[in-house]
């Protein structure tokens, strides 16, 4: 056995490729694009390695052109549940008792995969599914799966390389054993990555997964798990499970062996994942690591002393990128009276530029929001707000889902701070913005710490750096991911760790080591060179 303590340094960001019209990348994905939309594929269950078709099927469409099927998919149902548990038990030990480098050289090899020869069509299976444009593709898909692989990795490594001192006598070591028995990743739709991660972070501490992915993710879901199989992960270690949610976190939920959730998605399933683990827990042998990420109601912060056209641009890449969609994008924001006509003038005529269709028209800034449920739940809110006498829609507020789930970019502006639309989380491109009288610039600062119960991201415009700092310092909790003069989306792996606490889950940071820290189980080992041979202590003898 090569007994070698390996360091991994911590990697470099995978480089976002341009995809200028003519580019090599370009060509390919262009071609991949066409291949993708041309066939119909099938996708079922992945478990212990193998195939599992159930018959019990449902369609995997694209949200900008709903009547196209991109896949038929296979649904699990109690059975398949209970073998995909049976598979990740079974290879468990085998899988943790590897040395870490094999496991390490996996995650390498997937990225390497992701990078290289699967880039295309990794790209291709998130647009087309998720209806991402070719940047908030790369980004998410390609980039971030990639640095998550990557970090991970040396994050491991510095997890493996604590060890704690020995005094006179003894010898003192910490073992980082895997959880004991299996993690169950539940994954969103909105972030490919994130799929990737919620199994893989566990995975690369030696623990084994039944993944169920989010159903209209389920195409660039299907090529990942692929992707780590041609990676060499060994059967079993990842299950594969798609299906209805309640249906398999109830039966998932039940098991005595489940011993993690690492999930990301809404709060309410957060909140019943979290509910059914507690009801359980007489029932598990250990317990379980609940580790979620859910949703957000992101803020921007206009100081006085701000520049209106950085704010104007934050406000537009940070609430209408991918739809509003991301957990991160800004979704209500503050501005001073004093610099509101020209912020206002400003972000009006950009959401006006903008072009929402199609993900192969590079010209597009926004595609479709990602199905039925969420076009009518995002239209509902600018209904509301169309006939409230406290709002008013400056731009936008127009949609339709005849050929796509295509929504307008809407600014609206509240009179109310306490509007409904400032307050719930809306997951689309829906921006609401609350003008407040620049001396009461303090009593804002308590209504935007106080207005939601997330926590997760917000962003803070100040020319004044004193007055940055105050406010930073006021809205400490606001946000688990804070921005100065930026927008309050696009975290990276490494440099920007992601999470936020209150209602926005546990803040256990992906991105960062301390999230592997949650996938371990560390065992502490005392050994003593000279035991004691007489129970007496010194001082009780005469
Ligand atoms: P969702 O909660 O509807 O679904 C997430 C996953 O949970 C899906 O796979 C779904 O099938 C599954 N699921 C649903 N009910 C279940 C149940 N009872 N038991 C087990 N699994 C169940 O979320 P979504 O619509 O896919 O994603 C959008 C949400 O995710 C937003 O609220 C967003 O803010 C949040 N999000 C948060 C982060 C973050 O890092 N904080 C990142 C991305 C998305």
């Amino acid at each position: 056995m090569n007994n070698a303590l390996y360091n991994f340094t911590a990697p470099s960001n995978e480089p976002v490729l341009e995809y200028l019209e003519g580019s090599n990348e370009r060509i390919l994905l262009d071609k991949e694009l066409k291949r993708q939309e041309s066939v119909e594929i099938e996708i079922p269950l992945i478990i212990g390695g193998k195939e599992i078709r159930t018959g019990n099927t449902g369609k995997v469409v694209m949200p900008h052109h709903h009547g196209h099927i991109l896949a038929t998919y296979h649904k699990a149902g109690e059975k398949e549940v209970n073998m995909a548990i049976d598979a990740a038990l079974e290879v468990n030990r085998l899988w943790n008792n590897l040395p870490w480098t094999t496991r390490a050289s996996i995650m390498l090899k997937a990225a390497e995969l992701l990078a290289t020869t699967y880039r295309s069509t990794i790209n291709a299976a998130t647009m087309l599914g998720q209806s991402k444009n070719i940047y908030q593709s790369e980004i998410d898909a390609v980039c971030e799966t990639i640095d998550f692989l990557k970090y991970n990795v040396s994050f491991a490594g510095k997890i493996y390389e604590f060890q704690p001192r020995s005094a006179f006598n003894q010898l003192n070591r910490m073992e980082f054993r895997a959880l004991e028995g299996f993690v169950f990743a539940v994954s969103p739709f909105n972030f490919t990555s994130i799929a990737s991660n919620l199994n893989m972070a566990p995975v690369m501490m030696g623990n084994t997964t039944v993944w169920k992915p989010a159903t209209t993710a389920l195409l660039s879901n299907y090529y990942l798990m692929k992707v780590f199989m041609e990676a060499g992960l060994p059967a079993g270690v990842i299950n594969f499970v798609p299906g209805s949610g309640s249906l398999i976190g109830k039966h998932v939920m039940n098991s005595y062996h489940m011993a993690g959730v690492h999930f990301t998605g809404s709060n309410a399933t957060f909140n019943t994942l979290w509910g059914q683990a507690a009801g359980n827990l007489e029932n598990y042998k250990s317990y379980p690591r609940l580790v979620g990420e859910t949703g957000g109601k992101d803020f921007i912060f206009a100081h006085p002393s701000a520049l209106t056209r950085e704010l104007a641009v934050a406000a537009i890449r940070g609430a209408f990128e991918y739809q509003g969609q991301k957990c991160s994008a800004a979704s209500r924001m503050y501005v001073p009276e004093s610099l509101w006509p020209e912020t206002r003038d400003m972000i009006v005529s950009m959401a006006e530029e903008i072009t929402v269709g199609d993900v192969k028209d590079a010209s597009n800034f926004m595609n479709a929001v990602i199905d039925e449920k969420a076009f009518d739940s995002i239209t509902g809110y600018i209904d509301y707000a169309k006939s409230s006498n406290e709002a008013k829609i400056l731009t936008g507020g127009t949609y339709s889902k005849e050929e796509g789930f295509f929504i307008r970019p809407t600014i609206i502006e509240t009179v109310n701070p306490h509007f409904k639309t400032m307050e719930e989380e809306i997951f689309g491109p829906v921006l609401t913005v609350y003008v407040y009288k620049d001396k009461d610039l303090d009593d804002t600062i308590e209504l935007c710490d106080t207005t939601s119960p997330f926590g997760l991201t917000g962003a803070v415009f100040s020319q004044d750096r004193i007055a940055a700092a105050r406010i930073c310092n006021k809205l400490r909790y606001a946000a688990g991911n804070f921005y100065i003069n930026d927008k309050p989306t696009g975290a990276i792996v490494g440099l920007q760790p992601f999470g936020g606490s209150r209602a926005s889950g546990t803040n256990d940071k992906a991105g960062g080591e301390f999230n592997l820290v949650r996938w371990v189980n560390p065992r502490t080992i005392k050994e003593t060179f000279v035991p004691a041979t007489d129970y007496k202590y010194p001082y009780m003898k005469k």
